[in-house]
């Protein structure tokens, strides 16, 4: 495998083929590295209170390296915490490209033996493009963030998970500073009697590390970019990755100190009113889904 050199592995004392992890100052043998990830993932489970015994837990899951990662390092640890787990895709309705996301999303779920439920948007009247005043991928992220929270509570989760990176926290907390909004994503967001607790349980893993485990695993993950993905809205993450080279471990460091000197806000903790048109729990009279419901069902008109 690509990245790995002759040496001995710091945790076991095997030589053999090791992989360098500078951001941990470890070298580490394959073997060991599933078991170091494996132990990331859970350590935030339960420092942070993520999941208790007994409870259930939806993943969200895309496909992508992240998710994947997260979604075969969680049936693990679903065994040894007694926990439930469930994974839940959204078919984005993007043509050929959401039907081979989604036969890959298939591919993992059934490998890892975790049930899944797919959500087709289509079938909602729902598309991924622009919409007055609101660019693809805002459209994209309200879709999916109205319907996790549905389906959640449909499925009677007690958290709902996601695979934000350390880069993704870094990113999101990092653009809030540049437009001084002086607020951190947290890594757990409690539950309301409305919604379940949304959890992150790789907010301290860096996003390599999802590849390495993938790779190490054997695990399909869907490596195709969004049709609509712009680079501009992900440049500043070379800042940190130049940071990082500087000096190893800056990113996780920087991390935690965003996250212990900022408040923790997050959009889904404004108050929640039923939706007039729906009666789905929302920001504003009318939700998100049903206005978008309502503008594509016009724009078909010719
Ligand atoms: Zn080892
Ligand atoms: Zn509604």
């Amino acid at each position: 495998m690509e990245g790995l050199q002759d040496g001995r592995c710091v945790i076991c004392g095997d030589a053999t083929d090791i992989l360098r992890l500078p951001e941990f100052n470890l070298k580490i043998c394959p073997a060991c590295f599933s078991h170091f990830y494996e132990r990331r993932v859970r350590r935030a489970l339960e420092n942070d209170g993520m999941v208790s015994e007994g409870e259930r837990m939806v993943l969200a899951l895309s496909g992508g390296k992240d998710s994947a990662a997260l979604l075969f390092a969680l049936q693990r640890l679903a065994r040894v915490m007694a926990f439930d787990l469930q994974a839940l895709h959204f078919h984005l309705n993007m043509g050929d490209y959401s039907d081979r996301n989604l036969e890959t999303v298939r591919t993992q779920a059934a490998s890892a033996g975790v049930p899944l439920r797919v959500v087709h948007v289509g079938e909602m009247g729902l598309r991924i493009e622009r919409v007055k005043g609101w660019r693809p991928c805002a459209v994209c992220g309200a879709i999916r963030r109205a319907l996790m929270n549905r389906e959640a509570n449909d499925l009677r989760a007690n958290a709902l998970a996601t695979a934000h990176t350390l880069e993704d926290i870094l990113l999101f907390t990092f653009k809030n500073l540049l437009s001084r909004r002086l607020y951190a994503l947290p890594p757990v967001l409690p539950e309301t009697s409305e919604l379940a607790r949304k959890i992150k349980p790789l907010v301290y893993t860096p996003e390599r590390l999802n590849a390495v485990y993938c790779r190490l695993r054997n695990i399909p993950f869907f490596e195709e970019k969004c049709p609509l993905w712009k680079p501009e809205g992900h440049a500043l993450k070379q800042v940190f990755e130049g940071m990082e080279e500087i000096m190893p471990s800056s990113k996780l460091q920087l991390m935690l100190s965003l996250k212990q000197a900022l408040p923790a806000e997050d959009e889904d903790w404004r108050e929640l009113i039923d939706c007039e048109r729906c009666g789905e729990k929302s920001s504003q009279t009318v939700c998100a889904l049903c206005r978008l419901q309502e503008w594509f069902s016009q724009a078909q008109v010719p």
